[in-house]
């Protein structure tokens, strides 16, 4: 799956047969060190692997840093324009950041961003998004928005290996799934670099976590992505419940508990809404990855539909069912269900 070559963060490799990584970017502004030391925090309980975090000026360097040091987990710093803020967010102790260099002025600049990097051994990111297509690139495309992404993507690229410079990872996003899908199909062909991907000012709620994964999906199931952001109008935690979500639904990666639930129809005999919920704040934070629960909400098709689940519950007419690999365990009436639920989930 993915890139040939491999990058190193602060021991996170991406690329290279590594696991798809699951990364966001904080929405706290770093002026809010607090702030955003919890919500890196958060991020990491919900298993972020890196965090991007916006450094916009360099009297916010000493907090980076600050922030460097509080971080569970690598940080990747997001600098435009200025080379000084990428100098800075080098010498606060990011092990990436994410630079455009096609927009960075000075060449000599971006020059001495390049060796620092190299000689900290940082990473660097460089992306295009369909947004600041130049009209230069998309004539150089015949119009082809996506062609004109990737286009944008290797003018950036050549100014990082004619420094000699190869610890990249490239991206290229847009709000449109086709076109993204197919710009970083072009990249994936031509570049061995590790590809960070997703779906750009996706939205929010159940539209903006359907669109971005769409498009993280059809280009995960032909190969293409090393690290994932779920881009959302919400939360960053969301981001990356979301996907991990992808991820398992994928089976790339099954990272927690996925939960099974029938839609229910007019057979139920229990308020499989409501049990989702209940079954979800009993788990423990610490479940076995993998771990498979199914909540179905009649007995005439749910054991045997959710017969692989590591424990199932299906509502019977005198109460419910619990079952373990679609065998059954205990049958009860519902005033024991969280009891009886307690028990096996302790048990698993
Ligand atoms: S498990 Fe039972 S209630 Fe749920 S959808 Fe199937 S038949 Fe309907």
């Amino acid at each position: 799956m993915g890139s040939s070559k491999t990058v190193v963060i602060k021991g996170l490799s991406i690329g290279g047969g590594s696991p798809v990584r699951v990364e966001s970017m904080i929405k706290t502004p770093l002026s809010d060190i607090y702030g955003c030391a919890e919500e890196c925090t958060a991020l990491a309980a919900e298993g972020c692997e890196l965090i991007r975090v916006s450094l916009p000026d360099l009297s916010l360097a000493p907090n980076m840093k600050v922030l460097n040091e509080r971080s569970p987990v690598p940080l990747m710093a997001d600098i435009h324009f200025n080379h000084r803020l990428a100098l800075a967010a080098l010498g606060s102790g990011c092990a990436s950041i994410r630079i455009n260099p096609g927009n960075m002025s000075d060449k000599k600049g971006t020059e001495e961003v390049i060796r620092l990097a190299r000689d900290m051994k940082a990473v660097i990111r460089i992306g295009a998004n369909g947004g600041s297509l130049s009209r230069a690139q998309m004539q150089k495309s015949g119009g082809d928005r996506a062609a004109a992404l990737a286009c944008a993507v290797e003018e950036q690229l050549r100014i990082l290996l004619d420094n000699s410079f190869e610890d990249i990872i490239i991206s290229a996003k847009s709000s449109s799934v086709t076109e993204t899908v197919r710009a970083n199909s072009i990249l994936s062909q031509k570049f061995p670099f590790p590809l960070h991907i997703g779906i750009t000012e996706a939205g929010s709620g159940i539209p903006g976590a359907v669109k971005g994964a769409a498009g993280i999906s059809l280009m995960l199931a032909q190969g293409i992505g090393d690290t994932i952001r779920v881009s959302l109008t919400g939360p960053s935690t969301d981001e990356v419940r979301v996907g991990y979500s992808i991820l398992r639904a994928l089976e790339i990666r099954h990272k927690g508990c996925s939960i099974i639930s029938c839609p229910t129809c007019g057979r139920r005999r229990i308020d499989v809404v409501r049990l989702v919920e209940e079954v979800t704040s009993l788990l423990p934070k610490e479940i076995k990855d993998g771990t498979v629960i199914a909540v179905m909400g009649c007995e005439v098709n749910g054991p045997r539909e959710a017969a692989g689940a590591d424990l199932g519950i299906a509502g019977t007419p005198d109460g419910f069912v619990l079952f373990r690999k679609g065998v059954p365990v205990c049958n009860d009436t519902a005033e024991n269900l969280r009891k009886r639920l307690i028990e096996e989930i302790g048990r698993l």
